[in-house]
C-alpha cells in the first residue's frame, strides 16, 4: 500500500462485499466463525483523511529531526527525560486505556484512574473513551472488515494507515453497536474526553517540553523536537507494533487459527503487551499473558503494586488448567506449561518427582 493509503492491497477483500445470501461476511471470535447477517453489499474505496495524514507526516518528520538533535545539540538530561516520559506515560496506555478501560480486567479506585488518565494524555493517543471503543471493536471483530486496524490489509495499514484513511463502513457500524455504558459512567474518562484538546496541549506538548527548558535551561526549540515529536513518535510506534508486528510474526500456543502471536520483542518494548495470542484468547486476564515475569510484563508489576496499596482490585485472570485445556485444543504446539508437560523426558520427570519428598 502506498503511504497515501489510496490503494487497498490485493489481500484485502477489496471492499466488494457480496450479498448476504451469496457470501456472508464472517468474523472470528476465539476460533469460532460467527456469521454476521447484517452485511450488505458495500462498495468501499478508502480515502485519505488529509489533516490526519499531515499530522502523521509532521509527527514522524519531526521525530527524525528530534533524533538528529539528540546527537548534536540536546543536553543529556533532555534525552533521558524523553526516555523517562516514554516509559512512564506508557502505563497510561497499557494499564489504563487497554487493561482497565478497554477490557475491565481489573478495577481501580479514582486516584489510580486519575493518574492513568494523566499518563495516557501525555502519550497523545486520543481520548481513552475513543481508544477503548476502537479496541473493543478490534477484539470483537478481529481481522474482518469491521476491525479498525485489520491486519489482513497489510502491515502498513495495521500499523498506521488506518489512522488516516476513511474507515470501512462495517467499522463505523460496529463502533455504534459496542456497549460503552461502563465508560460513560466513569467521570474521569468522560472528563478527559470532554477536555481532550486543552489537556493534550497541556500534557502531551506543554509539560514534556517545558520541564527541560525550566529545570536545566534546554532551548525550547530543541526540547520541542525531542520531547514532543521524537517522544510522541516512539510511544506511538511501540503501540502500533502491537497492531502490526504482534498480529504477524511469532508463535500461537493458545490458538493457531487466529493471527495474533506471542512476540517477546514487542512485549519488552510495549511494557508487556506483546503476548498477543494469549491476549486475544483470554482478553479479560489483567496480565495479558501467561508467562510474564515482571521483566517481560512490567505493566503486571505496575498493577500488582497498586493492588498492594489497595488502589487496584478485582484482578481477573485465567487458571493454569484453563490455559492448558485451550492450548491443547487449539494451540500450534508451542505451548510449554511446565511440570507434567508431555514433552518432559521421563528421566527428568523421575528426578523431579524425587525432589523435596516428605518422608
Ligand atoms: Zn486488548
Ligand atoms: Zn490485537
Amino acid at each position: 500500500m502506498s503511504p497515501g493509503g489510496e490503494r487497498v492491497p490485493p489481500s484485502s477483500p477489496d471492499m466488494e462485499i457480496d450479498l448476504p445470501d451469496k457470501n456472508m461476511n464472517t468474523c472470528q471470535a476465539n476460533g469460532e466463525k460467527i456469521q454476521d447477517r447484517d452485511s450488505k453489499r458495500i462498495d468501499y474505496v478508502p480515502k485519505i483523511k488529509w489533516p490526519d495524514f499531515l499530522a502523521q507526516v509532521f509527527i514522524h518528520g519531526g521525530c527524525v529531526y528530534g533524533f538528529y538533535l539528540i546527537f548534536t545539540q540536546a543536553k543529556l538530561l533532555t534525552s533521558l527525560w524523553a526516555f523517562l516520559m516514554i516509559y512512564t506515560s506508557g502505563f497510561g496506555i497499557t494499564a489504563g486505556a487497554h487493561r482497565l478501560w478497554s477490557h475491565r480486567a481489573y478495577k481501580a479506585k479514582w486516584p489510580l484512574r486519575f493518574i492513568l488518565v494523566l499518563l495516557f494524555t501525555i502519550t497523545g493517543q486520543r481520548d481513552a473513551y475513543t481508544w477503548a471503543l476502537d479496541h473493543r471493536v478490534h477484539h470483537k471483530y478481529s481481522e474482518t472488515d469491521a476491525d479498525p486496524h485489520n491486519a489482513k490489509r497489510g502491515f502498513f495499514f495495521a500499523h498506521v494507515g488506518w489512522l488516516f484513511t476513511t474507515p470501512h463502513p462495517d467499522v463505523v457500524a460496529k463502533r455504534q453497536a459496542v456497549d460503552m455504558s461502563d465508560l460513560e459512567a466513569d467521570p474521569i474518562v468522560m472528563w478527559q474526553k470532554r477536555l481532550y484538546v486543552p489537556l493534550f496541549a497541556l500534557l502531551a506538548i506543554g509539560f514534556p517540553v517545558a520541564v527541560p527548558w525550566y529545570f536545566w535551561s534546554e532551548s525550547l526549540w530543541v526540547s520541542f523536537w525531542v520531547n514532543f515529536n521524537f517522544r510522541f513518535s516512539v510511544t506511538l510506534n511501540i503501540a502500533f507494533f502491537v497492531n502490526s508486528v504482534a498480529h504477524m510474526w511469532g508463535q500461537r500456543p493458545y490458538d493457531k487459527n487466529i493471527s495474533p502471536v506471542e512476540n517477546i520483542a514487542v512485549s519488552i518494548a510495549a511494557l508487556g503487551e506483546g503476548w498477543h495470542n494469549y491476549h486475544h484468547v483470554f482478553p479479560w486476564d489483567y496480565k495479558t499473558g501467561e508467562l510474564g515475569h515482571y521483566s517481560f510484563n512490567i505493566t503486571t508489576g505496575f498493577i500488582d503494586a497498586f493492588a498492594y496499596l489497595g488502589w487496584a482490585y478485582d484482578r481477573k485472570y485465567v487458571s493454569p488448567e484453563m490455559v492448558r485445556r485451550r492450548a491443547k485444543r487449539s494451540g500450534d504446539g508451542s505451548h510449554v506449561w511446565g511440570y507434567g508437560d508431555r514433552d518432559i523426558p521421563e528421566e527428568d520427570l523421575k528426578e523431579l518427582e524425587a525432589m523435596d519428598k516428605k518422608d
